[in-house]
Order: C-alpha cells, then sequence, then structure tokens
C-alpha cells in the first residue's frame, strides 16, 4: 500500500526532484528511493490534480496504488445554472422552524402529492418554475459541523430575527458563522404580526453589527415576514432568488457525481439511508459511490417530496440505499467508475482512519501532558460508542463522560451511528476499550472477532442503564477507600 517517490513521480509524469520539493514543502524529507504513505502520495497527486485509487494487487491482502484518477475539471461551457442551498439561522424561539414551515406550506407541488412529505433532511420549493432548496436542520451548529469537515453546502443564509426580541447572543454567532464562511445573508425580520413588533429596533441592532439594510442605504435585504400569519414569505423566496441570481451559482451536470452527505442513519428495515447533497454531476440508481467510509451502489434513491427517482443532478437533496455503513453528516461523496474501485477506496480510508485514530491515541499533546502531570496517577476508561442515530450517540457520549471524576477518566476513543463492526472491535481492542452498543447490535463478524480479541461489547436500548453499568465499572476501577 505504499509507493516509492520515485514511483509517484512517474504516475504523475512529472521529475522525481519536482516531487521531492513538494514533498519538502510538505514538511517531508524523502529520497528519490524512499517509500512514502499513501496518505502524502495522495496530497502531492491532488495537487496535481489527481486522485490516487487503489487497485487489488496479486495477493488479496496487498493493496496497491495503480491508477490515478483524474479529477474532473469543470470547463467553461459545461457550467450551467443551478438552484440555491440555503440554511435558515437565528437565535431560539426567533421562528426558525415555523419559517421553515411556512416556506414548505408555499409549495404547490407538495400540496399535490397529498401533503405527506417524508422527512430526508432538505426541502425543495418552487417558486415562479424555479427551485430553492433548504437544509432541514436550522441553526448554525449544523451549518457549522459541516464547514469543520471540510463540506460547503450553503449557498445562502437566512438570518431570522424576531421583531420583538431583536438580535440576541445566538444571532450574533449566526452572522458570524456566516461571514467566516463567506456565505451572503438575507434577514427575514420575523413575527411581525406581534402588537409589540418593532423591526425599525432590530435594523438598527443589525447597523450596530455592521449590517446595514438596504431601505438604510446598506446592501442587506432585510424582508418583513410572518411565519405564523405566512405573510411575505413569496417575498422572501423571490429575494433568495434573487441574490442566488447574483452569486451565480452554477454547476456541471454531465460529469460523475460529488457532493456532501447532509445527515445519515441506520434504519432498521433499509439499512443505511443517507440524505446527499448532489453538489455537481448527476447521480443515477446503480452508480457506485463512496461516502466517507462507507461505499456501495445506490440501489434506490428518494426525493424530497418522498418519490423514488432515478437521476439527481446538481443541488438535488436525496435520500440513498446501498450503502455499506453510516457515513457522517458533512462527509464527502463522490460516485466512482467501478465497484472495485468503490471498495478500495473506502477500506484504504478505513485502514486510514484506524491507523490514524490509534496514533492519536499514542500520541500525547503537551496539554494532555500537562494535566496528566497534575493528576498524578491518571485511570483511564476507555469507550467505543455505536448507536441507531446521531442524537442518540451524542446523548450516550455525554451522559458518559460526564462521569469522569478526578480518579477516572472516561474517554470516548470514537463513536458513531451504525452496527458494531470488525473495525469497531480492532479499534476497542487497540485501545483497551469497552464497546456500547446502543439500539445497534454487532455485525455477526464482529461478535466473533470480539470473543476472540476478548472485547467486552454491550448493548443497550435504555441510556440510563448504560450510565449504571459503565459507573460500576467506574468504581470497581477506583482505588479503595478506606
Ligand atoms: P425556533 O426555535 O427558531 O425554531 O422557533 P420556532 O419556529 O419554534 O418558534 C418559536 C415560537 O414562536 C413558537 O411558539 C412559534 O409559534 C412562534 N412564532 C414563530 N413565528 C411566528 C410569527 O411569525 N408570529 C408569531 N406571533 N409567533 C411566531
Amino acid at each position: 500500500s505504499q509507493l516509492t517517490v520515485q514511483e509517484l513521480a512517474n504516475k504523475l509524469d512529472k521529475n522525481s526532484s519536482e516531487i521531492i520539493m513538494k514533498l519538502m514543502k510538505m514538511g517531508t524529507m524523502a529520497t528519490i528511493n524512499q517509500e512514502i504513505s499513501f496518505e502524502i502520495a495522495s496530497l502531492v497527486a491532488s495537487e496535481y490534480g489527481f486522485e490516487l485509487v487503489i487497485a487489488e494487487g496479486d495477493n488479496s491482502e496487498e493493496l496497491e496504488i495503480e491508477t490515478l484518477m483524474e479529477i474532473e475539471e469543470d470547463k467553461e461551457e459545461d457550467l450551467k445554472q443551478r438552484p440555491p442551498v440555503v440554511t435558515v439561522m437565528g437565535h431560539v424561539d426567533h421562528g426558525k422552524t415555523s419559517l421553515l414551515d411556512a416556506i414548505r406550506k408555499t409549495d404547490v407541488t407538495s400540496g399535490e402529492a397529498g401533503g405527506i412529505t417524508q422527512h430526508i433532511g432538505a426541502s425543495e420549493v418552487n417558486i415562479n418554475g424555479q427551485k430553492i432548496v433548504f437544509l432541514d436542520t436550522p441553526g448554525h451548529e449544523a451549518f457549522t459541523s459541516m464547514r469543520a469537515r471540510g463540506a460547503q453546502v450553503t449557498d445562502i443564509a437566512i438570518l431570522v430575527v424576531a421583531a420583538d426580541d431583536g438580535i440576541m447572543p445566538q444571532t450574533v454567532e449566526a452572522i458570524n458563522h456566516s461571514k467566516a464562511a463567506g456565505v451572503p445573508l438575507i434577514v427575514a425580520i420575523n413575527k411581525i404580526d406581534k402588537p409589540s413588533a418593532n423591526p425599525d429596533k432590530v435594523k438598527q441592532e443589525l447597523a450596530d453589527q455592521g449590517l446595514l439594510v438596504e431601505d438604510w442605504g446598506g446592501e442587506v435585504i432585510a424582508v418583513p415576514v410572518s411565519a405564523k400569519k405566512k405573510e411575505g414569505i413569496d417575498t422572501l423566496l423571490e429575494m433568495v432568488l434573487l441574490v442566488a441570481e447574483m452569486e451565480e451559482l452554477r454547476a456541471n451536470p454531465d460529469k460523475r457525481a460529488v457532493g456532501t452527505v447532509i445527515e445519515a442513519e441506520l434504519d432498521k428495515g433499509r439499512g443505511p439511508v443517507a440524505t446527499v447533497l448532489v453538489q455537481g454531476g448527476t447521480l443515477r440508481v446503480g452508480d457506485p459511490i463512496v461516502a466517507g467510509l462507507a461505499f456501495g451502489k445506490v440501489r434506490a434513491m428518494i426525493n424530497s417530496k418522498g418519490k423514488r427517482v432515478k437521476v439527481a443532478g446538481p443541488s438535488t437533496a436525496v435520500e440513498i440505499l446501498g450503502l455499506s455503513e453510516v457515513p457522517q453528516g458533512g462527509d464527502q461523496f463522490v460516485s466512482v467508475p467501478n465497484d472495485k474501485i468503490a471498495r478500495n477506496v473506502a477500506e484504504k480510508r478505513q485502514q486510514i482512519a484506524r491507523d490514524e485514530m490509534l496514533k492519536s491515541n499514542q500520541r500525547m499533546s503537551l496539554d494532555d501532558f500537562f494535566s496528566q502531570m497534575n493528576e498524578g496517577e491518571v485511570k483511564e476508561l476507555n469507550l467505543v460508542i455505536k448507536g441507531d442515530v446521531q442524537g442518540s450517540v451524542q446523548a450516550v457520549k455525554q451522559s458518559l463522560e460526564k462521569l469522569s471524576n478526578e480518579e477516572v477518566a472516561v474517554r470516548v476513543i470514537h463513536c458513531g451511528v451504525g452496527a458494531v463492526t470488525e473495525s469497531d472491535v480492532m479499534l476497542a481492542a487497540a485501545s483497551n476499550a469497552i464497546i456500547i452498543g446502543f439500539n445497534v447490535r454487532p455485525v455477526p463478524g464482529a461478535e466473533s472477532l470480539s470473543k476472540k480479541e476478548e472485547v467486552d461489547v454491550r448493548t443497550y436500548t435504555i441510556i440510563y442503564k448504560a450510565i449504571e453499568d459503565v459507573q460500576a465499572a467506574m468504581t470497581g476501577m477506583l482505588d479503595p477507600e478506606y
């Protein structure tokens, strides 16, 4: 799974000294015949616009870097206009959810479908024959966690400010987050139906934040709305389209699909399901894809109206079935030429992820070192947590981590959505951890592996039971009190 500098240079059709220079800039000293890791080689390749793809060698255990997949460059003439993707942000209770509801109801087509819209993590509305995509999770946490993972999915942010309350701390946060991301912002001054509404006060406070609205001579678009009375919604959506037009949002629909996982979960009946946003290219049923550490062939696609579809072009959110495991929100997905590449890339990524995790276990930051020194003899309880949905995983993680005290630190070394897999067991074995499964079970292979590796896998359906057990395990670890 390694290749030498010379081999990489040959593949890239570059002079080996040039590659050595690149490596040096990246902080890696290597000679011409030295082997470099896949990650490093990938980084170098990506600088030349190539993606390294692994193919299986003669020895099936051994992975070899064989092909270079060209990252498809979009030509100017291939770019077509695409619909905007919008996130709604703002302070709690200012009406984000109500506004999203009101927006969804303006869409005639969803009414025609009988009004039963399945929740897939994103919704689409049509206004004047033009499409707008809304991400369904309001708030800047979702927005920022995506960005933290390198995903930029939002084109336009709608900042909801309640006219009776004005700018609040989370409003300021939302402003800063959209600024940091360079995402244009449209202000929806909400709750104008309330007698206590004071839009001018909101505009003043926006000005104090450096956002001067249009009717005060600035450039910020602010639309008075009432999510409750469904007033001003059309105007707001027209403004979204206007800003979208100014942004010249474009994508090439005629290439293999690329995009981002919006959310994903393990469905009892359907297996791993992921809502993905196609950002470039076109995704089709049957396409082999890689999404984060998961891979598979798209078995079915369901659009935001709950209908099965066969194709999804740029700026389309679809729920997809057929993945090997549950990817994480913010993971990138790409459609690849064939199943074998999909599997190999995913497996290679899993291996890298495992290696990284082990490395980070051994490594210690200065901060850690300092606190360990101060703590004296620290004892740690390492945990791997898997669960059925992101929400429960986070809840279990937080409640267990809270159990940490001066003598024992509870450390969640890995957590995720989905069944307990072989890689979870290997990770737990390597770091002496206990596996907690919440509403999920180990896959058969993981079950036998855990026996062999003597890894304790515990499954729960009630959070409190898990807390109780961990607490008991901790008292066993604590120094006896006299
Ligand atoms: P979120 O926390 O930002 O998602 O806010 P919600 O959408 O849950 O709304 C918070 C409260 O404000 C709810 O009780 C809504 O009914 C109410 N609300 C939302 N929009 C309006 C509005 O336009 N007018 C009035 N009077 N109340 C609203």
